[in-house]
Protein backbone atom coordinates (compact mmCIF):
# COMPACT_ATOMS: atom_id res chain seq x y z
CA UNK A 1 0.00 0.00 0.00
CA UNK A 2 2.69 2.10 0.76
CA UNK A 3 4.59 1.81 -2.28
CA UNK A 4 1.50 2.23 -4.22
CA UNK A 5 1.20 5.64 -2.87
CA UNK A 6 4.80 6.66 -3.38
CA UNK A 7 4.43 5.63 -6.80
CA UNK A 8 1.19 7.50 -7.54
CA UNK A 9 2.69 10.44 -6.02
CA UNK A 10 5.77 9.99 -8.61
CA UNK A 11 3.77 9.44 -11.37
CA UNK A 12 1.55 12.67 -11.12
CA UNK A 13 2.11 13.98 -14.57
CA UNK A 14 0.56 12.06 -16.88
CA UNK A 15 1.96 11.11 -20.03
CA UNK A 16 -1.38 9.36 -21.83
CA UNK A 17 -3.60 12.30 -20.15
CA UNK A 18 -1.13 14.88 -21.87
CA UNK A 19 -1.72 12.79 -25.31
CA UNK A 20 -5.22 12.93 -24.54
CA UNK A 21 -5.58 16.84 -24.28
CA UNK A 22 -3.80 17.21 -27.40
CA UNK A 23 -5.32 15.33 -29.57
CA UNK A 24 -8.44 16.41 -28.26
CA UNK A 25 -7.44 20.49 -28.65
CA UNK A 26 -6.51 19.28 -32.63
CA UNK A 27 -10.05 17.31 -32.86
CA UNK A 28 -11.60 20.37 -31.66
CA UNK A 29 -10.02 22.43 -34.57
CA UNK A 30 -10.77 20.26 -37.09
CA UNK A 31 -14.28 20.21 -35.53
CA UNK A 32 -15.05 16.40 -36.08
CA UNK A 33 -17.37 14.60 -34.43
CA UNK A 34 -16.43 12.55 -31.73
CA UNK A 35 -17.60 9.24 -33.27
CA UNK A 36 -14.59 10.31 -35.74
CA UNK A 37 -11.86 9.83 -33.41
CA UNK A 38 -13.56 8.63 -30.03
CA UNK A 39 -11.55 4.74 -31.01
CA UNK A 40 -8.13 6.93 -30.84
CA UNK A 41 -8.94 7.64 -27.09
CA UNK A 42 -8.46 3.96 -25.74
CA UNK A 43 -5.90 1.43 -27.40
CA UNK A 44 -6.99 -1.89 -28.84
CA UNK A 45 -4.89 -3.55 -26.65
CA UNK A 46 -2.93 -3.62 -23.13
CA UNK A 47 -0.60 -6.44 -22.22
CA UNK A 48 0.77 -6.43 -18.88
CA UNK A 49 3.40 -9.81 -18.58
CA UNK A 50 5.45 -11.10 -16.07
CA UNK A 51 8.16 -13.65 -16.08
CA UNK A 52 10.73 -15.30 -14.48
CA UNK A 53 14.86 -14.98 -15.21
CA UNK A 54 17.96 -17.07 -13.98
CA UNK A 55 20.36 -14.36 -12.86
CA UNK A 56 24.08 -15.31 -13.25
CA UNK A 57 24.34 -16.40 -9.69
CA UNK A 58 21.80 -18.91 -10.07
CA UNK A 59 19.01 -16.79 -8.40
CA UNK A 60 15.43 -16.19 -9.77
CA UNK A 61 14.01 -12.64 -10.21
CA UNK A 62 10.30 -12.08 -11.78
CA UNK A 63 10.47 -8.86 -14.19
CA UNK A 64 7.21 -6.80 -15.16
CA UNK A 65 6.71 -6.04 -19.27
CA UNK A 66 4.41 -3.92 -21.28
CA UNK A 67 2.98 -4.67 -24.94
CA UNK A 68 0.48 -1.45 -25.59
CA UNK A 69 -1.49 -1.57 -29.49
CA UNK A 70 -2.84 1.64 -29.64
CA UNK A 71 -4.18 1.41 -32.94
CA UNK A 72 -3.86 -0.82 -36.50
CA UNK A 73 -6.52 1.57 -38.21
CA UNK A 74 -3.99 2.83 -40.58
CA UNK A 75 -1.98 -1.06 -40.88
CA UNK A 76 0.24 -3.67 -38.54
CA UNK A 77 1.21 -1.86 -35.11
CA UNK A 78 4.34 -0.60 -35.05
CA UNK A 79 6.80 0.85 -31.93
CA UNK A 80 9.92 0.51 -29.83
CA UNK A 81 10.44 -1.55 -27.06
CA UNK A 82 12.17 0.62 -24.03
CA UNK A 83 14.22 -1.20 -20.96
CA UNK A 84 13.49 1.52 -17.82
CA UNK A 85 12.98 0.64 -14.00
CA UNK A 86 10.97 3.81 -13.90
CA UNK A 87 8.42 3.00 -16.90
CA UNK A 88 4.22 1.96 -16.07
CA UNK A 89 1.59 1.05 -18.20
CA UNK A 90 0.56 5.25 -18.56
CA UNK A 91 3.81 5.78 -19.98
CA UNK A 92 3.15 2.79 -22.54
CA UNK A 93 -0.09 3.60 -23.45
CA UNK A 94 1.33 7.02 -24.43
CA UNK A 95 4.48 5.82 -26.45
CA UNK A 96 2.00 4.00 -28.18
CA UNK A 97 -0.58 6.31 -29.27
CA UNK A 98 2.55 8.97 -30.12
CA UNK A 99 3.50 6.70 -32.42
CA UNK A 100 0.06 5.84 -34.38
CA UNK A 101 0.46 10.00 -34.79
CA UNK A 102 3.92 9.61 -35.93
CA UNK A 103 3.28 7.26 -38.28
CA UNK A 104 0.47 9.00 -39.94
CA UNK A 105 2.09 12.37 -39.65
CA UNK A 106 5.03 11.03 -42.05
CA UNK A 107 2.47 8.84 -43.97
CA UNK A 108 3.97 5.84 -43.71
CA UNK A 109 1.67 2.50 -43.84
CA UNK A 110 1.47 1.46 -39.92
CA UNK A 111 -0.62 1.86 -36.87
CA UNK A 112 1.21 2.24 -33.07
CA UNK A 113 2.40 0.23 -30.24
CA UNK A 114 4.66 0.42 -27.47
CA UNK A 115 6.35 -2.34 -25.12
CA UNK A 116 8.45 -2.02 -22.11
CA UNK A 117 10.25 -3.82 -19.35
CA UNK A 118 10.68 -2.27 -15.75
CA UNK A 119 14.42 -2.80 -15.62
CA UNK A 120 17.91 -0.81 -15.26
CA UNK A 121 19.52 -2.87 -17.67
CA UNK A 122 22.64 -1.19 -15.93
CA UNK A 123 22.67 -3.28 -12.81
CA UNK A 124 22.18 -6.18 -15.13
CA UNK A 125 25.27 -8.48 -17.12
CA UNK A 126 24.87 -8.86 -20.49
CA UNK A 127 23.82 -12.46 -20.27
CA UNK A 128 21.04 -11.59 -18.08
CA UNK A 129 19.62 -8.98 -20.53
CA UNK A 130 19.55 -11.31 -22.91
CA UNK A 131 17.97 -14.42 -20.82
CA UNK A 132 15.55 -11.46 -19.78
CA UNK A 133 14.83 -10.18 -23.71
CA UNK A 134 14.18 -13.68 -24.47
CA UNK A 135 11.36 -14.41 -21.97
CA UNK A 136 9.56 -10.95 -22.32
CA UNK A 137 9.55 -11.89 -26.55
CA UNK A 138 7.86 -15.59 -25.58
CA UNK A 139 5.58 -13.29 -23.23
CA UNK A 140 4.53 -11.27 -25.78
CA UNK A 141 4.97 -13.76 -28.69
CA UNK A 142 1.28 -14.20 -29.02
CA UNK A 143 0.94 -10.36 -30.24
CA UNK A 144 3.93 -9.71 -32.18
CA UNK A 145 5.05 -10.64 -35.83
CA UNK A 146 5.67 -9.13 -39.16
CA UNK A 147 1.84 -8.63 -40.18
CA UNK A 148 1.00 -7.93 -36.59
CA UNK A 149 2.95 -5.35 -34.65
CA UNK A 150 6.59 -4.74 -35.10
CA UNK A 151 8.99 -3.79 -32.47
CA UNK A 152 12.06 -1.82 -32.55
CA UNK A 153 14.49 -0.05 -30.36
CA UNK A 154 13.66 2.57 -27.21
CA UNK A 155 15.47 3.79 -24.55
CA UNK A 156 18.47 1.79 -23.68
CA UNK A 157 17.77 -0.84 -26.28
CA UNK A 158 19.40 -1.61 -29.30
CA UNK A 159 20.71 -3.70 -32.06
CA UNK A 160 22.15 -6.49 -30.21
CA UNK A 161 18.77 -6.79 -28.59
CA UNK A 162 16.65 -6.54 -31.47
CA UNK A 163 18.63 -9.78 -32.79
CA UNK A 164 17.66 -11.39 -29.51
CA UNK A 165 14.37 -10.64 -30.55
CA UNK A 166 14.44 -11.97 -33.82
CA UNK A 167 16.18 -15.16 -32.80
CA UNK A 168 13.61 -15.82 -30.26
CA UNK A 169 10.61 -15.47 -32.48
CA UNK A 170 12.32 -17.65 -35.55
CA UNK A 171 12.91 -20.01 -33.32
CA UNK A 172 9.48 -20.05 -31.83
CA UNK A 173 8.02 -20.57 -35.48
CA UNK A 174 10.84 -22.68 -36.46
CA UNK A 175 11.99 -20.52 -39.26
CA UNK A 176 13.77 -16.72 -40.00
CA UNK A 177 11.71 -14.39 -39.70
CA UNK A 178 13.42 -10.89 -40.14
CA UNK A 179 10.32 -9.26 -40.77
CA UNK A 180 9.54 -9.56 -36.73
CA UNK A 181 11.27 -6.80 -35.25
CA UNK A 182 13.50 -3.41 -37.00
CA UNK A 183 16.78 -1.82 -36.03
CA UNK A 184 17.92 -5.04 -36.03
CA UNK A 185 22.21 -5.43 -36.98
CA UNK A 186 22.68 -5.47 -41.22
CA UNK A 187 24.00 -9.23 -41.36
CA UNK A 188 20.48 -10.65 -40.30
CA UNK A 189 18.51 -8.58 -42.40
CA UNK A 190 18.65 -4.87 -40.51
CA UNK A 191 18.90 -1.91 -42.80
CA UNK A 192 21.75 0.32 -43.40
CA UNK A 193 21.33 3.64 -42.16
CA UNK A 194 18.34 2.78 -39.74
CA UNK A 195 20.78 3.23 -36.40
CA UNK A 196 21.51 7.05 -37.17
CA UNK A 197 17.91 7.46 -39.06
CA UNK A 198 16.24 9.32 -35.84
CA UNK A 199 19.51 11.98 -34.87
CA UNK A 200 19.54 11.88 -39.19
CA UNK A 201 15.38 13.11 -39.08
CA UNK A 202 16.14 15.38 -36.46
CA UNK A 203 18.68 16.90 -38.07
CA UNK A 204 16.91 17.32 -41.40
CA UNK A 205 13.85 19.22 -39.58
CA UNK A 206 15.81 21.24 -37.50
CA UNK A 207 18.14 22.53 -40.92
CA UNK A 208 14.40 22.62 -43.09
CA UNK A 209 13.31 24.79 -40.40
CA UNK A 210 16.33 27.46 -40.35
CA UNK A 211 15.95 27.57 -44.00
CA UNK A 212 12.10 28.76 -43.61
CA UNK A 213 12.98 31.54 -40.86
CA UNK A 214 16.05 32.34 -42.82
CA UNK A 215 18.58 31.96 -40.40
CA UNK A 216 22.21 30.20 -41.00
CA UNK A 217 22.96 27.55 -38.86
CA UNK A 218 26.20 29.25 -38.69
CA UNK A 219 24.26 31.50 -36.55
CA UNK A 220 22.86 28.92 -34.34
CA UNK A 221 24.24 27.89 -31.03
CA UNK A 222 22.22 24.12 -30.05
CA UNK A 223 21.42 22.49 -26.98
CA UNK A 224 21.11 18.58 -26.70
CA UNK A 225 19.67 16.82 -23.74
CA UNK A 226 21.22 13.39 -23.92
CA UNK A 227 23.53 11.84 -25.72
CA UNK A 228 22.33 8.72 -27.05
CA UNK A 229 21.90 6.80 -29.97
CA UNK A 230 19.36 10.04 -30.85
CA UNK A 231 20.68 12.92 -29.11
CA UNK A 232 24.72 12.00 -30.45
CA UNK A 233 23.57 11.68 -33.76
CA UNK A 234 21.68 14.83 -34.29
CA UNK A 235 24.24 16.55 -32.75
CA UNK A 236 27.59 15.29 -34.48
CA UNK A 237 25.24 16.00 -38.10
CA UNK A 238 24.09 19.68 -36.70
CA UNK A 239 27.36 20.19 -35.84
CA UNK A 240 28.48 19.24 -39.32
CA UNK A 241 25.97 21.72 -40.86
CA UNK A 242 27.55 24.53 -39.06
CA UNK A 243 25.47 24.69 -36.14
CA UNK A 244 27.53 25.18 -32.73
CA UNK A 245 26.52 22.63 -30.39
CA UNK A 246 27.47 24.68 -27.05
CA UNK A 247 26.28 22.31 -24.60
CA UNK A 248 25.46 18.74 -24.31
CA UNK A 249 24.19 15.95 -21.24
CA UNK A 250 23.69 12.61 -20.08
CA UNK A 251 22.76 10.83 -17.20
CA UNK A 252 25.93 12.26 -15.46
CA UNK A 253 24.93 15.73 -16.19
CA UNK A 254 26.06 18.29 -19.09
CA UNK A 255 28.79 20.17 -20.15
CA UNK A 256 28.94 23.57 -21.73
CA UNK A 257 31.38 25.91 -24.05
CA UNK A 258 30.10 29.03 -24.95
CA UNK A 259 32.21 28.88 -27.83
CA UNK A 260 31.42 25.67 -28.66
CA UNK A 261 32.15 22.09 -28.00
CA UNK A 262 34.17 19.56 -29.82
CA UNK A 263 31.89 16.84 -30.84
CA UNK A 264 33.45 14.76 -33.24
CA UNK A 265 35.87 14.39 -29.67
CA UNK A 266 32.63 14.13 -27.55
CA UNK A 267 30.99 11.09 -29.16
CA UNK A 268 35.07 9.21 -29.55
CA UNK A 269 34.71 9.53 -26.04
CA UNK A 270 30.99 8.38 -25.40
CA UNK A 271 32.02 5.08 -27.61
CA UNK A 272 33.53 3.74 -24.75
CA UNK A 273 29.79 3.12 -23.12
CA UNK A 274 31.50 3.04 -19.45
CA UNK A 275 32.44 6.81 -20.20
CA UNK A 276 30.06 9.46 -18.85
CA UNK A 277 30.14 12.88 -19.93
CA UNK A 278 31.53 14.27 -16.14
CA UNK A 279 34.39 12.70 -16.55
CA UNK A 280 35.12 14.88 -19.69
CA UNK A 281 37.66 16.86 -19.95
CA UNK A 282 38.65 19.71 -22.63
CA UNK A 283 39.58 23.35 -22.19
CA UNK A 284 36.90 26.14 -22.01
CA UNK A 285 34.63 22.62 -21.05
CA UNK A 286 32.13 23.61 -17.82
CA UNK A 287 29.89 21.05 -15.89
CA UNK A 288 26.23 21.88 -15.71
CA UNK A 289 23.52 20.37 -14.46
CA UNK A 290 20.34 18.81 -16.57
CA UNK A 291 18.07 21.46 -15.04
CA UNK A 292 21.17 24.53 -16.77
CA UNK A 293 21.23 22.81 -19.87
CA UNK A 294 17.68 22.75 -20.58
CA UNK A 295 17.62 27.24 -19.81
CA UNK A 296 21.62 27.72 -20.91
CA UNK A 297 21.89 30.29 -23.43
CA UNK A 298 21.49 28.28 -26.91
CA UNK A 299 19.28 29.69 -30.11
CA UNK A 300 18.20 25.86 -30.30
CA UNK A 301 17.38 23.35 -27.51
CA UNK A 302 16.95 19.56 -28.45
CA UNK A 303 15.27 17.82 -25.56
CA UNK A 304 16.76 14.02 -26.40
CA UNK A 305 15.72 11.42 -23.21
CA UNK A 306 12.56 11.39 -21.36
CA UNK A 307 9.24 12.46 -20.95
CA UNK A 308 7.94 15.58 -18.90
CA UNK A 309 11.67 17.24 -19.40
CA UNK A 310 10.06 21.06 -20.18
CA UNK A 311 7.84 21.86 -17.17
CA UNK A 312 6.09 25.00 -16.62
CA UNK A 313 8.96 25.89 -14.74
CA UNK A 314 11.53 25.60 -17.38
CA UNK A 315 9.07 26.86 -20.15
CA UNK A 316 8.78 30.34 -18.47
CA UNK A 317 12.58 30.73 -18.21
CA UNK A 318 13.83 29.22 -21.66
CA UNK A 319 15.95 30.89 -23.93
CA UNK A 320 16.20 29.39 -27.12
CA UNK A 321 13.35 30.11 -29.40
CA UNK A 322 13.11 26.80 -31.35
CA UNK A 323 12.60 23.87 -29.59
CA UNK A 324 12.94 20.78 -31.71
CA UNK A 325 11.74 17.39 -29.44
CA UNK A 326 14.01 14.11 -30.01
CA UNK A 327 12.54 12.69 -27.22
CA UNK A 328 9.19 10.99 -27.03
CA UNK A 329 6.83 14.02 -25.27
CA UNK A 330 9.48 15.66 -23.46
CA UNK A 331 7.12 18.92 -23.30
CA UNK A 332 3.84 19.05 -20.82
CA UNK A 333 0.69 20.68 -22.04
CA UNK A 334 1.37 23.38 -19.81
CA UNK A 335 4.56 23.88 -20.68
CA UNK A 336 3.57 23.91 -24.34
CA UNK A 337 1.38 27.05 -24.01
CA UNK A 338 3.36 28.67 -22.26
CA UNK A 339 6.52 28.39 -24.90
CA UNK A 340 3.47 29.16 -27.36
CA UNK A 341 2.55 32.43 -25.60
CA UNK A 342 6.15 33.59 -25.32
CA UNK A 343 7.03 32.88 -29.32
CA UNK A 344 9.12 29.37 -28.98
CA UNK A 345 8.98 27.74 -31.85
CA UNK A 346 8.69 24.17 -30.72
CA UNK A 347 8.92 20.83 -33.40
CA UNK A 348 6.66 18.28 -31.94
CA UNK A 349 8.22 14.80 -31.22
CA UNK A 350 5.76 13.04 -33.52
CA UNK A 351 7.07 15.21 -36.43
CA UNK A 352 10.81 15.62 -35.22
CA UNK A 353 12.23 11.84 -34.12
CA UNK A 354 10.08 10.08 -36.78
CA UNK A 355 13.15 9.37 -38.82
CA UNK A 356 13.85 6.06 -36.64
CA UNK A 357 10.31 4.64 -37.69
CA UNK A 358 10.23 5.80 -41.32
CA UNK A 359 13.51 4.15 -41.78
CA UNK A 360 12.11 0.57 -39.65
CA UNK A 361 9.53 0.79 -42.50
CA UNK A 362 12.27 0.77 -44.89
CA UNK A 363 14.42 -2.10 -42.81
CA UNK A 364 10.23 -3.84 -42.86
CA UNK A 365 9.69 -3.38 -46.85
CA UNK A 366 13.11 -4.67 -47.85
CA UNK A 367 12.86 -8.08 -44.98
CA UNK A 368 9.27 -9.00 -46.56
CA UNK A 369 10.26 -8.70 -49.96
CA UNK A 370 14.00 -9.97 -49.26
CA UNK A 371 15.41 -7.19 -51.24
CA UNK A 372 18.59 -5.07 -50.07
CA UNK A 373 19.13 -1.18 -50.32
CA UNK A 374 22.26 1.14 -49.59
CA UNK A 375 22.57 3.21 -47.36
CA UNK A 376 22.07 6.47 -49.84
CA UNK A 377 18.96 5.10 -51.43
CA UNK A 378 18.35 4.66 -47.62
CA UNK A 379 18.91 8.12 -46.77
CA UNK A 380 17.59 9.86 -49.86
CA UNK A 381 14.15 8.05 -48.85
CA UNK A 382 14.29 9.42 -45.66
CA UNK A 383 15.15 12.90 -46.66
CA UNK A 384 12.45 13.16 -48.91
CA UNK A 385 9.72 12.05 -46.68
CA UNK A 386 10.90 14.49 -43.57
CA UNK A 387 10.87 17.24 -46.32
CA UNK A 388 7.76 16.34 -47.13
CA UNK A 389 5.86 15.71 -43.86
CA UNK A 390 7.56 19.23 -42.28
CA UNK A 391 6.76 20.88 -45.62
CA UNK A 392 2.88 19.52 -45.07
CA UNK A 393 3.21 20.70 -41.27
CA UNK A 394 4.38 24.11 -42.57
CA UNK A 395 1.44 24.51 -44.58
CA UNK A 396 -1.13 23.69 -42.38
CA UNK A 397 0.39 26.27 -39.55
CA UNK A 398 0.54 29.22 -42.51
CA UNK A 399 -3.07 28.34 -43.70
CA UNK A 400 -4.47 28.32 -40.03
CA UNK A 401 -1.93 30.17 -37.77
CA UNK A 402 -1.68 27.62 -35.36
CA UNK A 403 1.34 25.71 -33.47
CA UNK A 404 3.15 23.45 -35.04
CA UNK A 405 1.84 20.53 -32.93
CA UNK A 406 -1.58 21.49 -33.46
CA UNK A 407 -0.69 20.98 -37.60
CA UNK A 408 1.24 17.67 -37.17
CA UNK A 409 -2.11 16.64 -34.86
CA UNK A 410 -4.44 17.70 -37.08
CA UNK A 411 -3.26 16.07 -40.29
CA UNK A 412 -2.17 12.98 -38.21
CA UNK A 413 -5.65 12.67 -36.75
CA UNK A 414 -7.49 13.64 -40.35
CA UNK A 415 -5.84 10.63 -41.79
CA UNK A 416 -6.94 8.81 -39.08
CA UNK A 417 -10.24 9.74 -38.70
CA UNK A 418 -10.28 9.34 -42.73
CA UNK A 419 -9.48 5.60 -42.62
CA UNK A 420 -11.69 5.11 -39.82
CA UNK A 421 -14.79 6.23 -42.04
CA UNK A 422 -13.33 4.48 -44.63
CA UNK A 423 -12.93 0.88 -42.95
CA UNK A 424 -16.13 1.32 -41.17
CA UNK A 425 -17.17 -0.36 -37.97
CA UNK A 426 -17.40 -4.29 -37.85
CA UNK A 427 -20.57 -5.84 -37.15
N1 LIG B 1 11.43 3.90 -30.77
C1 LIG B 1 11.43 4.72 -31.94
C2 LIG B 1 10.35 5.78 -31.83
O1 LIG B 1 9.91 6.12 -30.76
C3 LIG B 1 11.38 3.92 -33.22
C4 LIG B 1 10.17 3.05 -33.38
C5 LIG B 1 10.24 2.12 -34.60
O2 LIG B 1 11.17 2.21 -35.37
O3 LIG B 1 9.31 1.32 -34.71
O4 LIG B 1 9.95 6.36 -32.80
Amino acid sequence: MVATNMKKQKHTYNPYENFLTTMNNAASLLKLDESDYITFKYPERELKVSFPVKMDDGSLRVFEGYRVQHSSVRGPFKGGIRFHQDVNMDEVKALAAWMTFKCAVVGIPYGGAKGAVTVDPTNFSETEIERLTRRYVTAIAPLIGPDQDIPAPDVNTNGKIMGWIMDTFSMLRGRAVPGVVTGKPVEIGGSLGRPEATGRGVSIITQELLKILGKNASDMKVAVQGMGNVGSVAAKLLDAAGCKVVAVSDVSGGIYNQARLDIPRIIRFLDNKKHLLKDYMEDGVQFISNHELLLCDADILIPAALENQITEEIAKEIRAKIVVEAANGPTTVEADSIMEGRGVTVIPDILANAGGVVVSYFEWVQNIQSLMWNELQVNNMLHDIMVTAFQNVVQKVRDSNISYRSAAYIIALEKLASAKRIRGVYL
